[in-house]
């Protein structure tokens, strides 16, 4: 710890499982420590999984931004213990359930470090951490361009779609769920 804050932006992704679910308590326990404080949470998109296993469920992927009196070395120590929590089986009847947490950005710091490379190597071509972080920082940027613009020009761009809370649940949605065919 160093005493002053760094803003640092952290993406979320999950699909397996109760995603939603898995998402929600991950925020939480993210930003449980008074060393990590919330600052923005972006909507929920929902990722078509391209290739993998047939009925692989979509992604659900977000952005957080935070301000941390970690050290990058430290936030990353963190974001592995909350996916390592996640990873476990929690009932038989819901199965594993699985958490990827990217520290995108840290302040300006930059690394080349394999073990921790910021800004993160693959975020400016990955539509689903540019556009829900657009959505919360819209002017921000990565590699001197704008974000958003980065989105749209990735080629996972056309496979987001709005999160709606259906079909994550065996049961009813989500509540405040909207149907939008
Ligand atoms: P993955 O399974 O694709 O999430 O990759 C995890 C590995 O990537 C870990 O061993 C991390 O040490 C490494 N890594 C490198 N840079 C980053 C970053 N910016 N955020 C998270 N993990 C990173």
């Amino acid at each position: 710890m160093n005493g002053t804050y760094t803003k640092a932006v952290l993406a979320l992704g999950s699909n397996l499982g109760e995603r939603n679910e898995t998402l929600t308590e991950a925020v939480a326990d993210l930003v449980d420590p008074p060393e990590v404080r919330l600052l923005a949470v972006s909507p929920i998109v929902q990722t078509k999984a391209v290739g993998g296993p047939a009925g692989q469920p979509d992604f659900l992927n977000m952005v957080i931004t935070v301000e941390t009196s970690l050290t990058p070395q430290e936030l990353l120590e963190h974001c592995q213990a909350v996916e390592n929590k996640h990873h476990r089986v929690r009932e038989v009847h819901w199965g594993p359930r699985t958490l990827d947490v990217d520290i995108i950005t840290y302040g300006d710091f930059r690394s080349n470090d394999p073990t921790l490379t910021l800004p993160h190597p693959r975020a400016a071509s990955r539509a689903f951490v540019l556009y829900p972080w657009s959505l919360i920082e819209p002017a921000a940027t990565l590699d001197g361009e704008r974000i958003s613009t980065l989105a749209t020009r990735a080629s996972d761009f056309g496979d987001l779609a709005p999160f709606d809370g259906f079909g994550d649940f065996d049961g009813m949605p989500t509540a405040g769920a909207v149907e939008e065919r």
